[in-house]
């Protein structure tokens, strides 16, 4: 049964409704092929078997139920996921890879598992990331690194490492990141399948632990652009429980997935493809352009000049805003509670043992940048407007936006970045993030063996474009094989 695992959700599916395999003999090879891989990929920090096979049993017992009342089957009934660690999971540890959350147990499920569990998916496990989403390794955990299963001596990524790990080990079918300024995008860039970073409101963060409010989103990860389409569609939607959750009509990716890109005006970002950008990696996305030039789009260079701003902006904005986030991790109400005399030292020793030093200095600098009479936070809300409206110019006359994802390829677990690089690792994401603009990731070449990725930018709630984008350019370059 166990080559079940590499097959793509349609496939299983399509075993399933057969009745050709069940949800609990899905479920066990996926919890086989875990317990074989997790050695070398260290992807997961809680793999709840005992809970995944109950959620298989109960998938199995309503599949039957549906079928045997010919009433429709939910999308993702008996398929089972996995989840990064900053998203509540009811009676599942959730640490967010800190010392601080370590023995963590949420009373409720955050709204994305809500709805996934309602449509029938049963929960394989939590999955490693850099401390509160802060990182671009996976190497910030504060419990082990996650290794990249396409080359074990390479990072994952991060800060959602596990996630595009686990996919890329075929450890789940799928699973849900969270990204801020990039944390879904680099990961799967950097392990080879899709990630996607919503617009701004199109999926709940209702329990998510937040990093940035103003920038958070949830997103899924998968091998192909069509199986990502089809999870975003089970977890998007307005929810009374995140006023910043947009209105929607009734949507479906799934009906333009196939409609080709004849006509689509694409701008190819010219700042992002200069000397910040490995020349490698300008070469894969010019050519990714060629392709979709032959199926049909329209291509031009574009400019984006609020590109560098746009770094220095959401790096002010993620720091004031980790800060204030994390302020409620006093010791007082969860999380370490730290041995103590006085309140202050209840505080202190709580904040110091339970927080890992990338974490310290961002709330260092975001305390600064908040309490500093320079007024930073309002002046990069500022620079989020220009760039906000630099998007919106471009989207005049272009239906959708191309550059690379990642200024460099993955690298050796241990490197030693500077600040500086670890910033610029962030160039090419952050300008969605401030704008809230939808950003698909996916890979668009290989080279010797290792995948180099893409980035589609679209207009606020474009999201079914960018996977019809993306789709066509799985078919065109051939990268991808028909479902399996
Ligand atoms: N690398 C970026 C950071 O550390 C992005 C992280 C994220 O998107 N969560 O802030």
């Amino acid at each position: 049964m166990t080559y079940v695992i590499r097959f793509s959700i349609p496939a299983l599916r399509r075993l399933l409704l057969a009745g050709q395999v069940s949800s609990s003999e899905l479920t066990k090879a996926y919890i086989e092929n875990i317990r074989k891989t997790e050695p070398q990929v260290s992807a997961f920090l809680t793999v709840c078997e005992e809970r995944a096979l109950q959620d298989a049993e109960k998938a199995d017992r309503r599949l039957a139920m549906l079928q045997a009342e010919g009433k429709p089957v939910p999308s993702l009934l008996g398929i089972p996921m996995a989840v990064k660690d900053n998203i509540c999971t009811k009676g599942i540890a959730t640490t967010c890879a800190s010392r601080m959350l370590e023995h963590f147990t949420p009373p409720y499920d955050a709204t994305v598992i809500q709805k996934l569990s309602q449509n029938g998916s049963p929960l394989l496990g939590k999955l490693n990331m850099d401390e509160f989403g802060i990182g671009v390794s996976t190497e910030n955990s504060a419990f082990f690194s996650t290794k990249n299963p396409l080359d074990v001596t390479l990072v994952p990524g991060g800060s959602s490492g596990g996630s595009a790990a686990a996919v890329a080990a075929a450890q789940a079918p799928f699973a849900l990141g969270s990204d801020t300024g990039g944390s879904i995008r680099q990961p799967a860039a950097f392990c080879g399948v899709v990630g996607i970073n919503p617009t701004y409101g199109r999926v709940s963060r209702y329990g998510l632990a937040a990093y940035a409010s103003s920038l958070d989103q949830i997103g899924p990860l998968t091998k192909t652009v069509a199986e990502n389409a089809l999870i975003l569609e089970a977890i998007a939607g307005q929810d009374a429980k995140d006023v910043t959750t947009a209105q929607n009509k009734p949507f479906s990716y799934m009906t333009e997935l196939d409609q080709g890109v004849k006509g689509v005006r694409i701008g190819l970002i010219a700042e992002l493809l200069t000397g910040y950008v490995q020349e490698s990696i300008r070469a894969n996305v010019v050519s990714v352009g060629k392709v979709l030039e032959k199926a049909g789009a329209k291509l031009e260079f574009v400019s984006l000049p609020s590109v560098e701003d746009a770094l220095a902006a959401y790096t002010l904005l993620s720091c004031a805003e980790l800060a204030s986030n994390l302020a409620r991790f006093d010791g007082v109400r969860f999380g370490r509670r730290a041995s103590h005399d006085t309140l202050e030292s209840l505080y202190k020793n709580s904040r110091n043992e339970g927080l890992g030093t990338h974490v310290k200095q961002r709330i260092l600098a975001g305390t600064m940048i908040l309490s500093s009479d320079c007024n930073a936070y309002a002046k990069a809300l500022s620079v989020k407007k220009a760039v906000q409206s630099d998007f919106a110019k471009l989207f005049q006359d272009y239906d959708a936006l191309l550059c690379p994802v990642v200024p460099r390829m993955p690298f050796p677990l241990g490197t030693k970045l500077s600040e500086q690089e670890i910033y610029t690792m962030d160039l090419c994401t952050v300008p969605a993030s401030l704008a809230g603009l939808p950003a698909l990731s996916m890979p668009c070449a290989w080279e010797q063996g290792l995948p180099c990725g893409m980035q589609l930018i679209g207009p606020a709630f474009s999201e079914g474009l960018l996977y019809r984008i993306g789709r066509a350019f799985e078919r065109e370059s051939g990268l991808v094989k028909e479902d399996a």
